[in-house]
């Protein structure tokens, strides 16, 4: 359990690096980058070593019992600016899945590499062709690429998942900064700062040194469906800032009392507040001892109901601000782009259809699922 004082001090200086970050948003959108200056402050602040064990640097952010302490640090980074909440959602999954797995070798290079201001990040997204093991020689190496991978350019520490046969390895590579990227395939419609993009990592020798956990690991339950509640933190940080630009954008017009805007505002903090105790139940649920299956239902209804609040309050916030919410910079216009791009995530068919199963075939009351 982290010292009140700790969890305090992180907590403030996430709220301050995030409202940087919410100054900086507009500017990151219309170039398509974040400004280096706010990841400077992201290292200075603390939060890049947050995840990190004690015994390492950092402040337990990844450990069991910190889950919801990290839900509060991504929902306040969502609120901030999504594009710099992905990519610190992705630093974060990176440093735990090489706590989880990783040897205490490749913690402590890892927590060298970040203290001295490396960005990491888990690319697992690739093309029909995938990323390969191959042997050349007396040593192996990658052949193919990552697609869809965050922070290309900049990031220098990913974790990347690869295949051998059937068996997927995850390894944590070195990447130089000027290795080439392609991000000229990155045209969404929102999270544009994200820098993210193609990067082929064909010729990169792989061995034990790089190797992070066995194979399998990258696909362990309920780690990998079970931690979607964290991307949902992210979404619900925006949710709640979309709500609070609605609600001054009423006041400031005086177009509060109206009953329909009253309506959409009662639909916005209906939606916003049920999605806060789904993502923060699942949060708590994923740092305890209930089994996997378990965590991993709950996770996944999460997902749907997440997304659901989030369409719902871009809708309303939309209809009530009106055509204003639809011209830049207006932060309602970008955060609905970044907010309606993010919400797109693996599977979410199967997610809920796997939820509602897992209840179906259980024999719990519905109000202990
Ligand atoms: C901003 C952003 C940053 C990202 N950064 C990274 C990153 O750093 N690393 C990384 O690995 N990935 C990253 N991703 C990619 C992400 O992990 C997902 O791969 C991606 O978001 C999947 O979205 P999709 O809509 O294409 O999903 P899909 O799974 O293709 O879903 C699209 C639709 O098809 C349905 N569907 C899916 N499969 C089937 C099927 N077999 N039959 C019928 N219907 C199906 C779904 O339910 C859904 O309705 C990023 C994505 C975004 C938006």
């Amino acid at each position: 359990m982290l010292a009140p004082t700790d969890i305090q001090l992180l907590l403030a200086r996430t709220e301050s690096f995030a409202a940087q970050a919410f100054e900086c948003a507009s500017a990151a959108d219309a170039d398509a980058a974040i400004d280096e200056t706010l990841w400077a402050e992201f290292h200075r602040s603390g939060l890049a070593m947050a995840a990190f064990p004690t015994s390492l640097g950092g402040l337990g952010l990844i450990e069991s019992n910190s889950q919801s302490d990290l839900c509060t640090v991504l929902r306040l980074l969502g609120a901030g600016d999504l594009s710099t909440a992905r990519l610190i959602e992705g630093h974060i999954n990176a440093i735990a899945l090489v706590c989880r797995y990783g040897t205490a070798a490749q913690q402590a290079s890892l927590a060298a590499d970040v203290r001295s201001g490396a960005l990491a990040a888990v690319w697992g997204a690739e093309d029909a062709a995938g990323l390969k093991i191959v042997r050349q020689g007396n040593h192996d190496e990658l052949r193919g690429r990552k697609i869809l991978a965050s922070g290309a350019g900049f990031v220098t520490q990913p974790i990347v998942t690869a295949k051998s046969g059937d068996d997927q390895y995850m390894f944590l590579l070195r990447i130089a900064p000027d290795h080439p990227v392609d991000l000229s395939g990155w045209t969404a419609q929102g999270m544009r700062s994200t820098a993210t993009g193609a990067i082929d990592l064909t010729g990169m020798r792989v061995g034990p040194d790089e190797q992070v956990g066995a194979a399998g690991d990258f696909m362990r339950q309920p780690y990998l469906s079970g931690g979607a509640w964290r991307f949902c933190a992210a979404h619900l940080g925006a949710m709640e800032r979309l709500v609070d630009l609605f609600r001054h954008h009423l006041v400031a017009r005086g177009r509060g009392e109206d009953p329909y805007q009253l309506q959409r505002i009662a639909a916005c903090v209906a939606a916003a507040r049920t999605a806060r105790f789904w993502v923060e139940e699942a949060a708590r649920r994923f740092g305890s001892e209930a089994d996997a299956e378990t965590i991993v239902a709950f996770a996944n209804m999460t997902r749907m109901v997440t997304e659901r609040s989030a369409l719902d309050i871009m809708e309303n916030v939309q209809r009530g601000v009106g055509l204003l919410a639809f011209i830049r910079p207006d932060p309602i216009e970008r955060i609905c782009r970044d907010l309606a791009t993010y919400l797109r995530q693996p599977v979410p068919d199967l997610a809920m259809s796997n939820a509602a199963r897992a209840w179906l075939n259980s024999s719990l009351p519905v109000g202990e699922f």
